[in-house]
């Protein structure tokens, strides 16, 4: 499948096909190249491949025959012209901000995002002079107010990780446009099987392949897509030099991951629905997340952005952590993990995981209480899910 033939084919097609170059072998599945380097006919032909005259594979570093069947697929997926594999999804937030900014820009970030994001932002990167503001997800007359002189790149994640909510992508590309930024949308939760950011205005997707492209909870490996000059240039060159990019082996695992996307977001959200309601009406929990349930503050926009509401619910119960601690330790089936994105559905506390390094005030800016839990709900029977959250929610 040529990258032209591309437009005309729907996602489960791509999702199955694209990308995928045959060897002289006629291999029907994607071959994995585990190979470092690559040779030359001749010096010269060497010398033309260091110099860009030719282009070719050199080094694993630079490119990789199976790497790069997973970033076309990838890109074909979300839409977008170019796609660079990396070592992991912090990799890939970390080579888009050190590729597309300089010393002395400023970003403006949704408070909600992932937690090692934050920090990336708050202790590494502002020792190079990039500066970050925070601001609600969802409040976008405080995005406006944060974008000053030296504001280059609008960063967020929807639905927002552990409290799923929803942001309006083509008001914020709008926003973006306006001021002159670029708008990174992190599509870890939905993935190109429920939401299409480029198509509502965004220019650069961000993806944690660990998390759904694999799907199965065996490899960390991330993603950036975007136009050809930013994505395929700019980000590219930054990888081929410093180094943090994706290995032949994790980039077939995710190329399997890819065939099934769509089949699994869609199972992971109708589990993850049914659940969300029914948690609604279990005894000690007091509220709960989920852009599918009509009580959700932007349920309307999530119908109208998303294909589905995807797999992560969050929940409050009555007390604080020492109740939300009970209730996790009262599963036996659920993984008390902080993955999310497995088939098989997970269980964490926010507030002592995976936000439990950024400090008390940022927890409260962006709304983790101790009582919240997060599920990352599999395709598990809903019976057994339920059963198993039933008894861990009966008080003691
Ligand atoms: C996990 C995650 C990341 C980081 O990805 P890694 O593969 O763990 O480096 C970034 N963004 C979101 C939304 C995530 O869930």
């Amino acid at each position: 499948m040529t990258s032209a033939d591309d437009k005309d084919y729907g996602l489960s097609t791509l999702a199955v096909r694209a990308g995928h170059v045959r060897t002289n072998e006629q291999e029907q599945s994607e071959p994995i190249f585990l190979s470092s380097s690559f040779t030359f006919d001749s010096a010269a032909q060497a010398a033309a491949r260091f110099s860009g005259e030719e282009t070719g594979n050199i080094y694993s570093r630079f490119s990789n025959p199976t790497v790069r069947m997973f970033q076309d697929r990838l890109a074909a997926m979300e839409g977008g012209e170019s796609c660079v594999a990396t070592a992991s999804g912090m990799s890939a937030i970390l080579a888009t901000c050190m590729s597309l900014l300089r010393s002395g820009d400023h970003i403006v970030s949704s408070s909600g995002v992932f937690g090692t994001t934050v920090n990336l932002f708050n202790k590494i990167l502002s020792r190079f002079g990039l500066e970050t503001s925070f601001v609600p997800l969802t409040d976008y007359a405080a995005w406006e107010r944060a974008i000053g002189p030296r504001t280059r790149m609008l960063y967020l994640e929807t639905p927002s990780n552990p409290l799923t909510e929803v942001a309006d992508v083509a008001r914020l590309s709008e926003l973006a446009r306006k001021h002159d930024c670029l708008l990174v949308v992190d599509n870890c939760f939905c993935t190109p099987a429920l939401q299409k950011p480029l198509s509502q205005g965004a220019d650069i997707i961000i993806h944690s392949a660990t998390k759904y492209l694999d799907g199965q909870g065996r490899c960390v490996g991330g993603a950036v897509v975007g136009d050809q000059q930013r994505v395929g240039e700019e980000v590219q060159a930054f990888l081929r030099t410093a180094g943090p990019t994706m290995s032949a082996f994790n980039a077939w695992v995710f190329l399997k991951g890819l065939e099934t996307l769509q089949l699994r977001m869609r199972a992971h959200s109708d589990n993850a629905l049914a659940l969300a309601d029914w948690l609604q009406h279990q005894p000690g929990v007091t509220r709960v997340n989920y852009p599918g349930l009509a009580s959700h503050p932007q349920h309307e926009l999530a119908t109208r952005q998303q294909s589905a509401y995807g797999g992560i619910v969050s929940f409050e119960v009555d007390g604080g952590r020492e109740q939300a601690w009970r209730v996790i330790d009262g599963v036996r089936l659920i993984s008390i993990t902080a993955n999310l994105g497995d088939l098989k559905t997970t269980i964490t506390h926010p507030a002592s995981t995976t936000h439990g390094r950024i400090s008390a005030q940022e927890r409260e800016d962006c709304g983790v209480g101790e009582n919240l839990i997060r599920l990352s709900v599999g395709i598990e029977d809903l019976a057994d899910l339920q059963a198993d959250l039933g008894r861990a929610l009966r008080p003691a």
